[in-house]
């Protein structure tokens, strides 16, 4: 993957720890090794995705909660840790055809391995491109998650914008007709 693509990367982080019971008030999106494959695939994980086991599940529900930690206690240092503790599964750094930095998996690596590179590397993207501030909280009233903000003007407020912008615009136009 490419050093610089954060976008792509903290948006797998951000859709990741939106995955909880917690944001989906108590049912869990990626429960069983069947989900985990369906989030992975998408993302051009296929292959290792056909390969994962019930470890990955597990290593990726850890996972999930360290990077969920990191985007609640947005702090410079901490989140530079934390994210580089995360690319511990990194094999070779190189230049990719487009000469960008690119990094690759090391031999052997499995589906969770490839997710907590894809998030380290998305965390620490962002912190040197963008800055701490970009960790956030969804802002609708009734949602528990947690975003990275890659959008150029920084003013991104939802961690689902189609989910949680939507009802928080429905409850406003409800609102405004109950006053009316
Ligand atoms: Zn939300």
């Amino acid at each position: 993957m490419a050093l610089d693509d954060y976008v792509r990367t903290a948006g797998i982080a951000t859709e990741l720890v939106n995955t909880t019971a917690e944001v989906w008030h108590g049912v869990d999106h990626l429960p069983d090794l069947d989900a985990l494959v369906a989030f992975a695939e998408p993302h051009g994980l296929a292959e290792l995705a056909g390969r994962a086991r019930a470890t990955d599940l597990r290593a990726v529900h850890r996972l999930r909660a360290t990077v969920r930690e990191l985007i609640d206690h947005p702090d410079r240092e901490r989140l530079i840790a934390g994210a580089s503790a995360l690319t511990t599964t990194v094999g070779q750094v190189t230049l990719d055809a487009r000469t960008r930095w690119a990094v690759s998996l090391r031999p052997r690596a499995t589906l969770s391995d490839a997710l907590s590179l894809i998030c380290g590397v998305g965390v620490l993207g962002v912190v040197q491109t963008l800055g701490e501030d970009r960790f956030r909280a969804c802002s609708a009233p009734t949602c528990s998650g947690a975003f990275i903000d890659t959008t150029r003007p920084g003013r991104r407020r939802y961690c689902m914008p189609g989910l949680c912008g939507n009802r928080v615009n429905v409850a406003n136009h409800r609102a405004r007709q109950a006053r009316e």
